[in-house]
Parts: structure tokens; C-alpha cells; sequence
């Protein structure tokens, strides 16, 4: 029997799961984040800017019908639109990563993403720079390119919502993909950008190396964070599995950050059959893992999964036609595969604790507590 490629589904249905264990957040909550008085001008004010612009309209709330004229006739009034999943998706009116002294981007032309990913970004750094506005630019890797699909070596980055972000060194210790360590990396900074992404954006993952996590989560305790909480956004202390900060090979050198992005997410669910019906798009190309067993030949898995033995070498960056028994391999299946059915829903952030007694016992130096709370602000929060 043919085995059906149902990657889209498959992990949408593995999403959804974890999501269950998670309250869902209502559309409110995807307001703009609430700024103190800024303490530096740039990076910030460019955010709240784009903030503005991008949510004012919001057209979520567009019947069936008018959103297929709409598509029809003003596709790039939608704004960004993400389909399928981060390892097989599309991406549609793209936002490019502005350039800005506060960062510097490594290679503009795979730095596009959906309007919330490039937002996110620009929060989580402008906050760092808040705390600390001798800061230096922060390296930023590649995003998505313009369309989505397949980005160079990655797995994921299709979907315009990951990101990877450099690490701040001291100074003179290092740029741009040096391994981090106990010697070169900034901690202060480092821990205000990670609290930043986990407190003011919608981050679905960073993926981080154990030792660049072990010495960010030290430094917090040491700093008088909540260790509960931190327990619960890092895998690394106590190997929670659905830790936002988790353990992957390769992030020694750079943090890989995953974004969810509601509006996109959600205008691409519902745009995504009108786009095929108008032929604005091509199916995406679904990938399934496979992990190969002894006896099976790239050709067995090619008609086994309806696919081409040049397409799964391609997946893979195979220039022989060895496969290994044990090791799992991508297959792409072409357009068999719907995008997730479901509504995005996001799990609510894991904020900090924020009793007036807990804020004042982290000590931020030099600096207010990240999100820069006063008296009337934490009871709102509350
Ligand atoms: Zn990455």
C-alpha cells in the first residue's frame, strides 16, 4: 500500500495537541505590546510604527466570499500571509527586515518574513536597547526568502517565522557565529534578549545549545529571576519537553527563533484554497521524515511515498544514491497535502512573575526590570 504523504497534518495534529495543554488567547491579546517611555529613539519608534500600520485593518474578519474577491483583486492588500508549516510552506507579501543601526543583517535577500516575525524581532531588540543603550548591532541571519520554500541548508525557515539571531559578545570577544562561551558572551544583554522574546512577543521556540542555555539561566538566577519560571521556559535545568528554550545541535553559535504569527497563520488557512482555486499559488511541496530501514533503496522510498528519487536526494543533499539504515531523511511530496486545517490558536505567554515584591528582587543593573513596569501598569497586567 501507498503511504501517503501527510506531513502538513501530521504536524499540525502533533501542534494542536500541544497547544490543547495550553489556554488559548483570544484576539484581544494580539494587540500591539504596551511601550513605557522609550529611552532611546529608532529601533522602537520604527516598531510601534509598524505596529500600527500593520494591524489597523485587520481582515480576519472577512466572509469566505469577500476574502476570494479580495484575493482576487488586491492580493498585497492582505498583508503577509504564512502557509503550511516552517519546513514546507509558502510565504505571500513579505515583509523585508529594515536595516537599522541597532542590527546588522548578514544577508538581506533570505530576510523576509510575515509582518509579526520582522515586529517580534524589532521589540525584542529595541527592549535590549532600552535596558542597555550602549548596545552593540545585533547580528541577524537569515529569515525566509520573499516566497517561502525551501532557504539554502535549513529544514525549517519556509514559513517567513524563523529567525536566526546572533549572540551579543563583549566587547572585542567575538561576531557573528562565534561560538558562544563563558568568556565572550555578554550575559546581561544575552538574558534581556531572551527575556524580551519570551515576555513581549509571541515566540513559539529557541533553539539553543545546553551550554549557551546553562550560562544564560545561571546568570538569571543570579540576577534573582523566578526559578520556577525559568524552570519552565528552560529546557535545560530540568528537561521540561515543551520548554520554549530547547536544546538542538548546531545553536552553539546563534540562537534559532520560531514566531508565531497569528494574523499570517490565520489569513493563510483561509486564503490558501482561493489561492489555488485562482491560481496565485502552487501547492506547497510537503515533506514527511522517514527513517530508513535496512533493505530500502532511495527508488523503494520514491514509489513507496509517489515522489522522485531526484526529489528526495535534493531534500536531502544527497549527491550519491546511498541511503542509511537508521537515519531519518526528508521526503517531499508535492501538493498531496492541504496546509493545517485548524485554527491557529496561541498558548499564552509564559510571563514572568510580576508581584511588586518579585520586581523589585531582580536586579537588573544599571537598568528598569525588562518590562519596564510601573505600580498602575502591573495592575492591568494582573
Ligand atoms: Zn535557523
Amino acid at each position: 500500500m501507498m503511504a501517503k504523504c501527510l506531513g502538513g497534518e501530521m504536524a499540525s495534529l502533533l501542534f494542536m495537541a500541544a497547544l490543547a495543554l495550553n489556554l488559548a488567547r483570544s484576539a484581544a491579546d494580539f494587540l500591539p505590546v504596551q511601550w513605557g517611555p522609550q529611552s532611546t529613539a529608532g529601533p522602537a519608534e520604527a516598531a510601534d510604527h509598524i505596529l500600527i500600520e500593520s494591524y489597523e485593518s485587520d481582515p480576519r474578519h472577512l466572509t469566505t466570499q469577500e476574502l476570494g474577491s479580495l484575493i482576487e483583486s488586491d492580493l498585497a492588500s492582505l498583508g503577509s500571509l504564512s502557509i503550511g508549516t516552517v519546513g514546507s510552506g509558502i510565504l505571500l507579501n513579505a515583509v523585508p527586515m529594515p536595516s537599522s543601526p541597532a542590527w546588522e543583517i548578514v544577508n538581506p535577500e533570505e530576510s523576509w518574513g510575515t509582518a509579526e516575525t520582522i515586529d517580534f524581532i524589532q521589540i525584542a531588540i529595541a527592549k535590549v536597547r532600552e535596558l542597555y543603550p550602549e548596545s552593540p548591532p545585533l547580528g541577524i541571519g537569515d529569515i525566509s526568502l520573499p516566497p517561502g520554500g525551501t532557504l539554502n541548508r535549513h529544514a525549517t525557515h519556509q514559513a517567513g517565522r524563523d529567525v536566526d539571531l546572533g549572540f551579543f559578545y563583549m566587547k572585542g570577544k567575538g561576531w557573528w557565529l562565534a561560538p558562544g562561551n563563558s568568556r565572550n558572551l555578554d550575559l546581561p544583554r544575552n538574558w534581556a534578549l531572551v527575556r524580551s522574546l519570551l515576555a513581549l512577543t509571541d515566540v513559539e521556540r529557541i533553539l539553543l545549545d545546553w551550554r549557551i542555555q546553562k550560562l544564560i539561566y545561571q546568570y538569571a538566577v543570579s540576577i534573582g529571576e523566578d526559578r520556577d519560571w525559568l524552570d519552565r521556559v528552560f529546557q535545560f535545568s530540568k528537561g521540561v519537553k515543551e520548554a520554549v528554550i530547547q536544546h538542538v545541535k548546531g545553536h552553539l553559535t546563534h540562537y534559532h527563533v520560531r514566531f508565531y504569527s497569528l494574523r499570517a497563520q490565520e489569513l493563510g488557512r483561509r486564503a490558501y484554497p482561493h489561492l489555488l482555486r485562482l491560481k496565485k499559488i502552487n501547492p506547497p511541496v510537503f515533506t514527511v521524515s522517514h527513517r530508513v530501514r535496512s533493505g530500502e533503496t532511495l527508488s523503494s522510498l520514491a514509489r513507496r511515498y509517489g515522489t522522485s528519487v531526484r526529489s528526495i536526494q535534493k531534500a536531502n543533499s544527497l549527491s550519491g544514491s546511498l541511503v542509511v539504515a537508521g537515519r531519518t531523511y526528508r521526503i517531499p511530496c508535492k501538493g498531496v497535502a492541504a496546509p493545517p486545517g485548524d485554527r491557529l490558536s496561541l498558548p499564552a505567554r509564559l510571563i514572568p512573575p510580576l508581584t511588586p515584591q518579585q520586581l523589585a528582587a531582580v536586579d537588573w543593573p544599571g537598568a528598569p526590570p525588562v518590562l519596564g513596569l510601573n505600580q498602575e501598569k502591573l495592575s492591568s497586567f494582573r
